[in-house]
Formats: C-alpha cells, structure tokens, sequence
C-alpha cells in the first residue's frame, strides 16, 4: 500500500486575516507534524494543479463559477456568505485545492497510490451546486466524487464526513443518486442545521449530542454505518477528513480525542480491505486547534495507512 500526501504553499494567499479561525497556519501545522514523525516521510507527494472547469462543472452549475469569478475581489475583501470572506488569492487557492483532490482521485485510479491524504484550504463541504457556505466555495469532494462517477464509471462510491458539522454541501449535490453512499456524522444541533433528517434514499445522518465522547461516537458509527458500508462494497471512499470534533476545538462541544481519529482511519481501511478495490481519498475539512488539527490529522492517516 503507498500512501500519497497532497499539499501546496499557494494557500497562504488565501489570507482573510488572523482572526478568522479557517487560515494558513492549519495546514503549516499539519505539514510541520508529519516532518517531525516522518510519517508521510516515503508519501507519493502528488501535484496541485488547478481544477479543471469540465471537473468543476459536474458538481457546480456554470452559473455559480461565473459569479464566483465575477465576485473575485482586485484587492481588499468580500463577503461570498456571511462566514465566507473572499480576498484576492481566495479563488485561485480554492482552484489549487480542488486540482489536488482531483490529482489525487487520478492517482488513486491509475494504481500509483491506495491512499491518498490532501491538506488543502479552503475547505469545501459546506459549498453547494450554487451556494458559498461556511468557509467553502467549491465542494472539493463531490467534485472528486462525480469525477470518479462519470469519467472512471465508478458505480459506488461511499462518502464519509466525520466533521463536526454536517456536509450540507456534499448532499445537495449528491442526494439520491444510488451511486453514492454519504455516511455524515456531527453535533447536532448546530452549523448549518440543514439537511440533517434522514430525507435521502443515499444519506446516513448521525447526530451527535452535544458534549459526546470519541467513545459515543464509534458506537454510532458502528451501529449506523459498519453493516451498510459492507453491503455497499465501495470501489472508493472519499472522506471529508474535518478535525473539529477534537475536544479542544472550540468550534463546536464534542470530545473526541486524537486516538478517535485514529480509530477511524482503521475503522474505513479495514472496510476497504473487505472490498474488490481498496482506495481511500481523505480531504481535508475543518480543524481550528492547530495543535488538535495536527495531532488529529497525523492518527488518522496513521490509521488508514495500514
Ligand atoms: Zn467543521
């Protein structure tokens, strides 16, 4: 199994300023952590090209691209959404982290690489068809999840969104299409109380309490989401990989540890190895304890690498 770590340094000018909890030091943190164990040390590290529009298109409609473009600012800031601010090199780091995740599914489907991590910003699972939402302009995983659909013919593709928000995003674009499987678990109720009923023929929502423990956590996972994940037999698994259930990040009242990220790496890798195919796509979502974020994101690779 070869492992393939996806990053960039143009992130950075996606800069909305040091007290908005989504900006470049998540990424440096992680980057610093995995140097300093040497656990990504022998990764494939893969490219970070742009998205490419035909790409872009299969998730988000032409229309929303063109705002985005049109909104871009020349200096200063906007405001894509209330949360969502947009400076000068915002969408050109959007761009890059879409292109990463979509290099990374090539990787993953020409046999270079089993799986594949991408420490990206900004995140993508709150953005929907045509809607900036929560930090995210373009849905990094669902892009990656049509691609996978459409262009490799993948007929089932699971969806796993362990942030502690729910990926409201991810499902508006991919609700009801039997090709994909969306496993979300989050606190509830909190950011973006949307989309968490079980509405969709292809959507497991699991609601966590507020204050709920990694413990809490894996019980659920195992009584909602184990038995229906092994019937579905994935030819690939993308994961929205947020790190905000951590108990010191203060986004939001869970109380995992980073040993329950670790739980959950294994946890998917060990469903994959059941499968025909054994290919797993972590993407990185939320995070906002840098200390939290990188220890947390470290376990889960470490997990799903075995
Ligand atoms: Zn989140």
């Amino acid at each position: 199994m070869k492992l393939g770590y996806y990053s960039y340094t143009t992130h950075i000018e996606h800069d909305v300023g040091d007290i908005h909890p989504e900006h470049p030091m998540r990424i440096i943190a992680i980057n610093h952590h995995l140097e300093e164990t040497g656990l990504a040390a022998d990764a494939y590290q893969g490219g970070c090209n742009h998205v490419a529009q035909a790409d872009l298109l299969r998730a988000h409609s032409q229309g929303y691209i063109e705002q985005l473009l049109a909104m871009s600012p020349a200096n200063g800031m906007i405001l894509a959404d209330p949360d969502t601010p947009m400076a000068v090199g915002s969408l050109n780091a959007a761009y890059q982290a879409a292109g990463c995740v979509v290099e990374a599914l090539d990787d993953l489907m020409q046999d270079r690489i089993a799986r594949a991590f991408c420490s990206v910003r900004p995140p993508g699972h709150h953005a929907q068809s045509n809607k900036s939402m929560g930090f995210c302009f373009l849905n990094n995983v669902a892009i990656a999840a049509k691609k996978a659909q459409q262009e490799y013919g993948l007929e089932r593709i699971a969806i796993i969104d362990f942030d502690v928000h729910q990926g409201n995003g991810t499902i508006d674009i991919l609700a009801d299409d039997p090709a994909f499987l969306i496993c979300s678990s989050f606190q509830h109720p909190s950011f973006p109380f949307t989309h968490w009923r079980n509405i969709y023929n292809n959507v497991i929502n699991t609601p966590l309490d507020e204050g709920s423990s990694g413990l809490d956590m894996r019980r659920a996972v195992e009584a909602q989401w184990l038995h229906q994940l092994q019937d579905f037999k994935p030819q690939l698994t993308i994961v929205s990989a947020g790190f905000d259930a951590h108990e010191k990040d203060h986004m939001a009242e869970l109380k995992w540890q980073a040993e329950d990220y670790a739980w959950f790496g294994a946890f998917l890798s060990d469903i994959n190895k059941g499968c025909e195919e054994n290919k797993i796509l972590a993407v990185l979502e939320g995070g906002y304890n840098l200390e939290a974020l990188a220890s947390s994101a470290h376990d889960f690779i470490a997990g799903f690498k075995d």
